[in-house]
């Protein structure tokens, strides 16, 4: 991971689209070649930027949601679509297989797993899974021992991205735990009313304060801080406490 770690002046990329799949039918994984990609650590995000034929152009942040393991030139974001939202709507409806978009990155130093020792505590919000999706990913890489607990709020069991991987790597991984919030809509026969998130979950689906865990939580702003209020009402610190805000409401 190192090489991705060392700080660059970042420069805008030309990024084509290798393959896209849906995670949920309102949520699309673009496989993207970067050439020369410098590697990324599990948390970054990259800017991407679209530019109409009149030079009209938007730029949005997505996290990243692929590992790296030392080689490679492709990033995968997954991006859930806001509706009437500019760019979202295009990236999930209006980009196909072997197009380009610009993309710049990978950004940020804090929000970012290390390969440390101690537990992980990771809380997403809807889409926010995405860079939390990339820590799995890389501890599964260097088959990392530190046990990860994932609670993860969702709208229904419809909206939930990467169902099948996250059930797979449960089964096979006894280190890592993920627990659903559903907040409109439950499985049949789930023991809880849909609800938000609250004290309790966190309380039961999360690690106790004395055990330190690095926590990272992800998702609309309003989430994040209701879930980082909980956090530290139960007695974690704050300093241990990493957020991302991707905006919204909801
Ligand atoms: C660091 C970072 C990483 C991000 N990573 C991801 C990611 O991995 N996957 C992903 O899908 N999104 C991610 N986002 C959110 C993304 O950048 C855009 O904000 C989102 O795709 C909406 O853009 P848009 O152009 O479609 O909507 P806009 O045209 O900008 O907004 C349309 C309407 O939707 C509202 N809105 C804007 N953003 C959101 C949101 N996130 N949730 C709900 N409502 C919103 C606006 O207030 C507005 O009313 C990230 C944001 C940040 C800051």
């Amino acid at each position: 991971m190192a090489r991705a770690a060392v700080s660059r002046r970042l420069t805008w990329r030309a990024a084509t689209v290798r393959e896209a799949r849906w995670e949920t039918a309102s949520a699309r994984t673009l496989v993207l070649d970067v050439p020369d990609w410098p590697g990324h650590l599990p948390g970054q995000h990259v800017d991407v930027r679209l530019t109409a034929p009149d030079g009209y152009s938007a730029q949005r942040s997505y996290s990243i949601a692929s590992s790296w393991t030392g080689d490679g030139d492709g990033v995968e974001l997954t991006v859930q679509r806001v509706e009437d939202g500019e760019v979202s709507t295009y990236l999930d409806d209006g980009l196909e297989v072997g197009q380009q978009l610009e993309l710049r990155g990978p950004v940020g130093g804090w929000f970012v797993w290390r390969n440390e020792p101690a537990p992980v505590l990771l809380v997403a919000g809807g889409s926010g899974v995405v860079p939390l999706m990339a820590m799995i990913r890389a501890r599964g890489d260097v088959r990392g021992r530190q046990p990860f607990r994932l609670v993860y709020s969702v709208r229904t069991p419809e909206d939930v991205c990467f169902a099948g991987e996250l059930a797979r790597r449960v089964r096979d991984d006894p280190g890592l735990d993920v627990h659903y919030v559903y907040t409109r809509k439950t499985p049949d026969g789930w023991p809880a009313p849909a609800g938000r998130l609250t004290v309790a979950t966190l309380n039961t689906h999360g690690w106790p304060p004395d055990f330190a865990p690095d926590v990272f939580v992800c998702g609309p702003t309003s989430f994040v801080e209701t879930a980082a209020d909980i956090l530290v009402a139960l007695g974690h610190d704050p300093k241990k406490i990493r957020t991302e805000r991707f905006g919204g409401t909801s």
